[in-house]
């Protein structure tokens, strides 16, 4: 026996499982040709941002369009950095955006599908029994350095100015213990790590095709970085390449942060000799701040919360409209070409993903969800915007509940046609979009139109009181308000005015402006007539009443002002 195969025994001497075992337990995947696996790995440390969700997203359309596999596996390696509910926040964030894993991590303490523990913190023997592998073919060793063996080291290092600083070649200590030093070290039970002994050359360069950035080309490592910690548990680099290898994941879909580790990913797949899985690194969402482009951040940007838009009631189906935008930028075509598939149908291809980074846009995502909510019918409407309200805007939740007869005539008014009204982007939108029909939420704000004099209007709105019929079809309705433009020196014909603008005092267009600012306290509105209607007699007369005083009040006000 070497001195390598007495280490590995030495070292892992309670191991029960052999790498043949593992390979055999999680073979390859019995998918059809062309199925891709792919997976999310977040750690649970708390903040699910778009930049996870948009990975997420990509991830398991990557997936879903071959007919492959996304599932979710929780890399908790990094017990400091995690908090309480961290796994529940990351599956609240995937699932309020429909992103379902197929496998994986499916609850805070469920799993599903063959390939688990999908935990990183239930794998600890698979990690030992590949380190042991490692170990025996004299690519790894312990290293005993201390916090501040290695702060001398850097002090060392900084002192002959090395261009590459690190636990290295002459630097790394460690790797030239001899067997009987290692053994009598850890008999003694000093702590150590497990660290790689890298057979990188820097002169040499590893070159990998990433999906989305193309030929990526660095230097091999040459690090003797840490695969296990003093407590066993296994660095990120480590699990990434023995968790993707037996969890057959054909492509690594993650931030492009960690484009960095390539070189050391590379190796370890090497050295391990597995075949190492496609990668596709995604560039972070990005946004335009004056004129330059700048990465979304916590700090500034709130749309990066995962948060925001459960708080800000976007319909799932818009967020993931917008998504699909900042994907391929050929979507928006194929849209057009077909308004009414589901998203699903969309042929997405990771290929068409830019290298750069997708440029967030908060108004064109409003847009998006205008378009996607004006789709929606009345019944619809009213239960997401419930849902939404009963936890975020209990009040307007009341008022809708108290009355959903009342309120989805509300969402009914200009939907259903050809040309729906476009108001409501998101839940949060719909309080101001409803609040005049309620005179808890009322704020009245009259002003005349602007090219309206206060006693005009006051005039229109008497005489208007005179004809005004609760019951009057729109028709008979729309012909009382023509009826009132000659007398009061307004015309009903828009054509005859645009023509003589300066023989009227303006057209039925102003006339009706001026009914519906004394409804509403609006400029906009859906159909008057279906507004006026909803009202009810009683509130409409009270509110063009109220109009006549405050106009009068106002007149007063300048006059003697
Ligand atoms: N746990 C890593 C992270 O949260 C995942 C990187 C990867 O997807 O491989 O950033």
């Amino acid at each position: 026996m070497d001195d390598c195969e007495k280490l590995a025994g030495l070292l892992f001497s309670d191991l029960t499982v052999s790498p043949d075992e593992l390979e055999q337990k999680y073979p390859p995947r019995n998918l059809p040709d062309g199925a891709r696996v792919s997976r999310f790995a977040p750690s649970p440390t708390g903040f699910m941002h778009m930049g996870n969700i948009f990975s997420a997203f990509i991830s398991k359309l990557n997936a879903d369009i071959t007919g492959g596999v996304f599932y979710l596996r929780i890399e908790d390696t990094d017990k400091k950095r995690e908090v309480e509910n961290g796994i529940e926040s990351i599956l609240d964030g995937l699932f309020a955006f429909g992103i379902v894993p197929d496998e994986g991590v499916v609850g805070q303490n469920e799993e599903k599908g063959g390939y688990g523990p999908y935990r990183q913190s239930h794998r600890k023997e698979i990690y030992r029994c590949f380190a042991k592998e490692l170990v025996k073919k004299g690519f790894a060793y312990p290293c005993f350095c201390t916090e501040d063996d290695l702060a001398g080291m850097r002090k060392a290092q900084d002192d002959e100015s090395t261009t590459t600083k690190g636990y290295f070649g002459k630097w790394a200590v460690c790797r030239s213990l001899t067997f009987d030093e290692q053994r009598s070290r850890i008999l003694s039970g000093a702590p150590f790590v497990l660290r790689l002994r890298s057979d990188g050359d820097e002169n040499k360069k590893i070159t990998v095709r990433d999906l989305i950035k193309g030929k990526i080309e660095m230097p091999e490592n040459i690090q003797d970085i840490v695969l296990l910690k003093s407590d066993g548990i296994p660095t990120y680099h480590f699990a990434h390449a023995v968790d993707d290898h037996l969890m057959r994941t054909t492509h690594v879909v993650r931030g492009d942060e960690w484009i960095a580790s390539l070189p050391v990913h590379i190796q370890l797949f090497s050295l391990l000799g597995f075949k190492p899985p496609k990668y596709v690194h995604i560039s972070p969402i990005m946004k335009i701040d004056n004129g330059n482009k700048r990465k979304l951040s916590k700090r500034k940007d709130p749309e990066l919360a995962v948060s925001f838009y459960r708080e800000q009631g976007y319909p799932t189906e818009s967020v993931l409209e917008y998504l699909m935008t900042l994907a391929n930028s050929n979507f928006e075509d194929w849209r057009r070409a077909n308004p009414a598939e589901p998203l699903s149908r969309f042929p997405f291809s990771i290929n068409k993903m830019s290298p750069s980074g997708a440029v967030f846009d908060i108004a064109k995502m409003n847009d998006i969800s205008k378009n996607i909510i004006s789709k929606m019918g009345a019944d619809e409407i009213f239960e997401k915007v419930s849902v939404w309200a009963r936890e975020f805007d209990p009040e307007l939740y009341m008022l809708l509940s108290d009355n959903p007869k009342y309120a989805k005539s509300i969402f009914s008014i200009d939907r259903g046609g050809t040309n729906p009204r476009k108001d409501i982007s998101k839940w949060s939108d719909v309080r101001g979009y409803v609040e005049y029909f309620y005179p808890a939420l009322y704020k009245s704000g009259k002003r005349p139109p602007e090219s309206i004099t206060a006693a005009d209007a006051r005039a229109i709105l008497s005489k208007y009181l005179e004809v005004y019929g609760a019951d009057d079809e729109k028709d008979v309705w729309f012909s009382k308000i023509k009826g009132l433009c000659e007398p009061l020196g307004f015309t009903p014909n828009v054509k005859e005015f645009k023509k003589n603008p300066s023989a009227f005092k303006g057209h039925v267009g102003d006339v009706s402006a001026v009914i519906r600012m004394a409804v509403t306290s609006r400029a906009n509105t859906p159909d008057l007539h279906a507004v006026m209607a909803l009202l009810g007699e009683r509130e409409v007369k009270a509110r063009i009443n109220g109009a006549i005083d405050d106009y009068t009040l106002g007149q007063h006000c300048a006059m003697s002002g």
